[in-house]
């Protein structure tokens, strides 16, 4: 693989926490990928290294071959970065901060810039110091989206955006890729991440827990199947792989991991079938498979836990 962002054992310390933990993340030049955990997780932390905002105690990162500490003036023209909570130069416009921000980076795209100033719906004439924080997140997303370079690094970049803004990001997050960017995209919002992203790495605890494209990460989850039969049918809970059967009558649900689903639906179609749906588990499950224990216990009700706090601690 052609890596643009690779680390190796990276920990980082921060007194006796832990926030780091032997991280290997790998990103293919081209493909978007989400980086996905609650909070406190360590994506920011990852991210910060990656700048060379923070220095590592162990391991090795590296971004286009080089090495983010020593060599963040040439990075820093090659990438552009939008954390959660954007502060501003106070005195400066929108359209000033944009602007400098792009001389900083390796150039801007003006047109792009306007159009995207248009698609955010920003005023660019106002201070920094009057933007509510909505708008200043839309002014580090203008400058990134319009800026010459090959990597963007985004650190909960919707955090401050409404729904419909969140799907200009969308569009502006998918056009970035067709121009063969890399994209890193840290989140908590699986819709964000399932609609805009080639592979995921789930982080807890400072550990890569599982890193690859949703289809892989499908295969080793469990459907959602409901079907109405013809007949009563017989075994099925015998079948490895089917779990939670419920059976109403001529009625059946069930869970089927992947691996099953062939023997289940020969099972079903002996029985005959009049309906049947069968849905993938999606983002949210299986991210829920990684941290349902963990939300489990601080009392967090499922498909509600990703998005609050998790650590920390
Ligand atoms: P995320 O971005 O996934 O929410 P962070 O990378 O911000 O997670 O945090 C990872 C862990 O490191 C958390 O336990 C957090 O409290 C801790 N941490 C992060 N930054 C600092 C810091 N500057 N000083 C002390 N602890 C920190
Ligand atoms: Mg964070």
């Amino acid at each position: 693989m052609n890596a643009v962002i690779r680390t190796e054992n990276l920990v980082k310390r921060f007194g006796h926490v832990t926030a780091l933990d032997h991280l290997n993340l790998e990103v293919a030049q081209g493909e978007t990928h989400g980086f996905l955990g609650p909070n406190g997780a360590g994506k920011s932390t990852t991210i910060r290294v990656l700048l060379g905002m923070l220095r590592s105690d162990e391991g090795r990162a590296e971004l286009f071959g080089a090495d983010p500490w020593k060599d963040a003036a040439e990075l820093h023209r090659r990438l552009a970065y939008v954390p959660g909570d954007v502060a501003l130069w106070p005195g400066l416009t929108g359209g000033e901060t944009v602007d400098l921000l792009g001389r900083l980076r390796g150039g801007i795209d003006k047109r792009k810039r306007d159009d995207l100033l248009e698609r955010f719906d920003l005023d660019p004439r106002k201070k920094g110091r009057s933007y509510s924080k909505g708008n200043r997140q839309k002014v580090a997303l203008v400058a990134a989206f319009a800026a010459e370079v090959d990597l963007l690094l985004l650190d909960e970049p919707t955090s401050g955006l409404d729904p419909l803004m969140g799907a200009v990001f969308n569009e502006c997050v998918k056009e970035a890729a067709a121009q063969g960017r890399t994209v890193l995209l840290s989140s908590h919002i699986m819709s964000e991440v399932e609609a805009l992203c080639d592979r995921v790495s789930i982080i807890r605890k400072g550990v890569i827990a599982e890193t690859g494209t949703l289809a892989e990460m499908r295969h080793f989850s469990r459907s959602r199947v409901r079907a109405t039969l013809k007949r009563p049918v017989d075994g099925l809970a015998d079948h490895d792989g089917v779990h939670d059967l419920k059976t109403d009558g001529l009625d059946i649900e069930c869970s089927i991991e992947t691996t099953a689903l062939d023997a289940v639906l020969a099972t079903l179609a002996a029985a005959g079938v009049t309906a049947l749906t069968c849905e993938p588990p999606s983002l949210e499950e299986i991210f829920l498979r990684f941290y349902g224990d963990e939300l489990a216990a601080s009392g967090v009700p499922n498909g509600e836990g990703a998005g609050t706090e998790g650590g920390g601690a």
